[in-house]
C-alpha cells in the first residue's frame, strides 16, 4: 500500500540543527568547557549505583524539590523536561491548537513558530525594532484585545543577545490574561555581567503574576546539552496544565540523576560562566575593530555579527576551514548576519583568524 500521511504535515520541514562534524564548533551555544572535573567525578559516582530496569520517578520530585527550594517556591510550582524544548512543546500543547493565537517577537527562537506549525495555532508576528527590542506598545494593544492565548518573551534573546526590560515584561503581565513564557535559557551569563542593581531576571515576579512563567535549562551556563533537562518555574495553576500534556517519563533516570548532582554544585561552574563572559567581550572588542564586521553587544554566550559580505558564502568558506557558526541571516532585521557562540580563548582566536580570511576572500571576488 501506498502511506496516507496527514495533510496538516504536508508543508512542515523537520528541525534542522545544523550540525556538522568539524572541529571548530561555535554554532549550538553549548557550552565548550563542560563539567569541571570534581562535578563529572560526583556524577559518575551518583551514575554507579543508579537503578536502571525500573521507571523514573514520572515528576523527577526530588530534583524538584532542589530547584523549587532555590527558587524560594513548593514543588508544585516547578516542572522539569526533557530539555527546554520538551517543555516549549509542552507549552504549545497546553495553549495552543486549533483556534488558538500565539503572540511571536521575530527574530527569535524559531522552535516556538516550529511547534505552532505542527499544532495548528495561528502565529502573530509583531517584529522587533532594528535595535532588536520587542515593540511593547505594539504587543500590549494586541494582548489587551483578549484573544491571544499565549506569548514567549526570550530574554536575552536568541539569536540577538540582548535582554527585554523587567518594566517591559510587566506591562505585558499586566495587558492580558494570556501566559507569558519569558525563555531565560541564557540568563546565567547575562546575571554575571549585570549591574547589581538591574537584575535581569524576572524569575521573582512569579509570586505575583499566575500568567508568568520561566524556563531555564542546564544546556548552556552548566554544559549539560548532551544531558537533556530543562525546567520551567511559575504559578500552581499554570505547572498544572503542563502536567496534564506532558510525557509521564521523559526525564530519563540518568538525566534526572546527572541533573541532580549538577544543580547541587551550582557554584562550581561560577568560573567558567564567568571565563565565558570575559572571553565575549573580548572577542566582541576584537570583531569591532575589523572592516566589514559589526558585532552587536550580548547578554548571552553567542554573538551576532552582521557582515558587509554575503553571510552564506562567508558561512561557507568558514566551515570549509574547520569552522561551524551559524547563518541566521535572512532578507530583513539579520540580513548578512550570523550567530557565534563564544568558546575558549584557542577557538575564539581560530574563529576571529577564519573569519577575517573569508572577509577579504569573499569580497575580493567581486
Ligand atoms: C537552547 C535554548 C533552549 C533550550 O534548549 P534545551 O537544550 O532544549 O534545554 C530554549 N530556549 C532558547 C532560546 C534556547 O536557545
Amino acid at each position: 500500500m501506498t502511506l496516507k500521511t496527514n495533510p496538516k504535515l504536508a508543508g512542515v520541514i523537520p528541525y534542522d540543527p545544523a550540525a556538522h562534524a568539524v572541529p571548530y564548533q561555535l554554532s549550538a551555544n553549548e557550552n565548550a568547557y563542560g563539567m569541571p572535573d570534581t562535578v563529572r567525578f560526583q556524577v559518575e559516582q551518583a551514575l554507579k549505583t543508579s537503578v536502571f530496569n525500573r521507571y523514573p520517578d514520572p515528576l523527577a520530585n526530588d530534583l524538584r524539590d532542589e530547584i523549587a527550594s532555590s527558587f524560594g517556591v513548593g514543588r508544585e510550582q516547578v516542572l522539569v523536561g526533557n530539555g527546554g524544548d520538551e517543555l516549549l512543546f509542552d507549552i504549545a500543547l497546553a495553549w495552543g491548537g486549533a483556534e488558538r493565537i500565539f503572540l511571536n517577537f521575530p527574530p527569535t527562537f524559531s522552535v516556538y513558530a516550529g511547534a505552532c506549525e505542527i499544532l495548528g495555532t495561528a502565529v502573530e508576528n509583531i517584529a522587533r525594532t532594528q535595535a532588536f527590542d520587542i515593540d511593547v506598545d505594539a504587543a500590549c494593544t494586541r494582548l489587551a484585545s483578549g484573544d491571544i492565548d499565549y506569548t514567549i518573551v526570550t530574554t536575552p534573546n536568541n539569536p540577538t543577545g540582548n535582554l527585554t526590560t523587567r518594566a517591559d515584561i510587566i506591562r505585558m503581565l499586566e495587558a492580558s490574561d494570556a501566559l507569558v513564557v519569558v525563555d531565560e535559557a541564557y540568563m546565567e551569563f547575562a546575571q554575571l555581567s549585570a549591574d547589581p542593581a538591574t537584575e535581569p531576571s524576572v524569575a521573582d515576579l512569579i509570586a505575583r503574576y499566575d500568567n508568568l512563567l520561566i524556563l531555564r535549562t542546564l544546556s548552556k551556563a552548566y554544559g549539560c546539552a548532551g544531558v537533556r533537562l530543562g525546567y520551567v518555574v511559575g504559578s500552581e495553576k499554570a505547572i498544572t496544565e503542563l502536567i496534564k500534556v506532558r510525557q509521564p517519563y521523559s526525564v530519563d533516570t540518568l538525566s534526572q540523576t546527572i541533573a541532580r548532582v549538577v544543580w547541587s554544585h551550582r557554584e562550581a561552574f561560577v568560573p567558567i560562566v564567568e571565563s565565558l563572559v570575559h572571553e565575549r567581550e573580548r572577542v566582541i572588542g576584537t570583531l569591532s575593530i575589523i572592516d566589514n564586521v559589526r558585532p552587536y553587544a550580548s547578554q548571552a554566550n553567542f554573538i551576532l555579527v552582521r557582515m558587509n559580505a554575503d553571510a552564506h558564502a562567508v558561512w561557507e568558506y568558514m566551515h570549509r576551514h574547520g569552522v561551524l557558526v551559524r547563518n541566521v541571516s535572512d532578507g530583513g532585521l539579520l540580513k548578512n548576519c550570523l550567530r557565534i557562540t563564544v568558546g575558549t580563548p584557542t577557538e575564539n582566536a581560530h574563529m576571529i583568524e577564519v573569519l577575517i580570511q573569508a572577509i577579504s576572500e569573499i569580497r575580493g571576488r567581486k
